[in-house]
């Protein structure tokens, strides 16, 4: 393809690519096929996440279905830099999924969601330098934009630009309803409600009866007692049921609202560290934290990861599925050109306990660092790297120094890493 098909075909609709992604993330839940549109670091992620539930026996089946008019609300919000355009996209599915392990099933729900994904492409009109460092999209081994279309030098395969745009930098999954546990849960309420207000009404009705109307008969007086007590109690309970729902409802919507309130604050520290870094986003910073939170609570060792400084909390160690929910800037620091960050993230965990999946409201205190000395690059992951000495290109994420000519790699003078991570509630 030469550059000016290129620029003919490159009217991006995010639209398209996000419902590929629906179907590639279904697929990964089912069979564990990493999703082909996903970027390097969220493929890490996923296949982290994978290979932990693999190594504690789980598996699961999923089926995601888009809800209502099968039209997903695509589009809504973009951020970009020099180079890269990336669109938060969000729909709404049901999806449907269980988590087994060797014999039994451990928990199957129907949930209404919003599958987010961060969608990047290339800027109209805009041409990433050849040296860009990237992975292969087909054997993921670290290259160069340049190399990877010349042919990469590890399987060979030949890319068009059009075949490495756009990609997946991440993705969230927010439960909004819970169908299953909700209609039992009703179900439920309702008959304790209905008998804790019917019974006694009996009672009340058939006694206030046989005292009041001495000279009716004594069986006229229970079944009149009993039609009271029924219908009087019902109305009673039905109102009760509903007064409760109108509480619950308020109580979903406080667990919504979590933390929410400092979102103010969360915008005045991005801003500090915007004018440190001017291609600094609250998007892409929230994208980075989610990212290094999943990888180091998935991975076996978080130790072992390069962007690691820190061991995954004894709190984390049972989670398999982190889903955020909010995040907040605690305080930044720039001092001599580092920044270190401290955000406070509010989580919807799954956790594999005692052979029980349990679903919780998480909440943790996570330190970040970053030299500001360049601007960030939206596109970066630490899985394709050049090194700032030799101009190498290689994965740094198990790395210090570089392969090629042994200088050490300082990751946080090019991306963000986590310090400390600490479960407070
Ligand atoms: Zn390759
Ligand atoms: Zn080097």
């Amino acid at each position: 393809m030469n550059e000016m098909d290129f620029s003919h075909t490159k009217r991006f609709d995010p639209a398209m690519p996000y419902k590929r992604f629906v179907r590639q993330m279904s697929d990964w839940y089912n069979g564990g096929e990493l999703p082909g549109l996903a970027g390097q670091d969220l493929k890490f992620v996923l296949k982290l996440q994978k290979d932990k539930m693999r190594s504690l026996g789980l598996d699961t089946t999923c089926k995601l279905t888009t809800a209502g008019s099968g039209n997903s609300d695509t589009g809504c919000f973009s951020f970009s830099d020099r180079i890269f355009i990336n669109s938060i996209t969000g729909g709404n599915m049901v999806m449907t999924r269980s988590i087994v392990d060797t014999d039994n099933q451990l928990t199957k729900n129907t949930e209404d969601i919003c599958l987010t994904a961060i969608i990047q492409d290339l800027k109209d009109g805009t041409n990433p330098s050849n040296d860009m460092a990237l992975c292969c999209p087909h054997c993921g081994a670290p290259s160069t934009l340049g190399e990877l279309q010349a042919g990469c030098k590890h399987c060979g395969t030949h890319f068009l630009m059009s075949e490495m745009y756009p990609t997946v930098m991440n993705c969230f999954i927010n439960e909004k309803y819970d169908r299953d546990k909700n209609a039992a849960k009703n179900k439920h309420d309702l008959k304790v409600i209905l008998t804790a207000s019917i019974i006694p009404m009996i009672a009340v009705g058939i006694i206030g009866n046989l005292f009041t109307n001495q000279g009716q008969n004594i069986i006229m007086s229970i079944i009149l007692g009993l039609l009271g007590g029924i219908f009087g109690g019902g109305y009673i309970g039905i109102m009760i049921f509903v007064f409760k729902k109108l509480f619950e409802v308020l109580g979903l919507m406080g667990r919504q609202m979590r933390g929410g309130g400092h979102t103010a604050s969360t915008l005045i520290r991005a801003n500090k560290i915007k004018q440190h870094d001017p291609e600094f986003s609250s998007e892409y910073f929230r994208d980075k934290v989610m990212s290094l939170f999943r990888m180091a609570v998935y991975s076996r060792d978080a130790t072992e990861l390069a962007c690691c400084k820190c061991r995954c909390p004894e709190k984390a160690a049972d989670i398999i599925e982190a889903q955020l929910h909010n995040f907040n800037i605690n305080s930044c620091k720039i001092k001599d050109m580092v920044c270190d960050a401290e955000v406070t993230l509010f989580l919807d965990c799954l956790h594999y306990k005692e052979g029980k999946v349990v679903s919780k409201t998480d909440k943790f205190r996570m330190h970040m660092r970053k030299r500001i000395k360049s601007p960030t690059e939206l596109g970066f992951s630490f899985a394709a790297v050049s090194c700032p000495s030799c101009g190498a290109s290689f994965d740094a994420r198990n790395v210090k120094a570089c392969p090629y000519c042994n200088n050490a790699y300082l990751h946080e003078d090019h991306d963000w890493i986590m310090t400390d991570l600490k479960c407070i509630g």
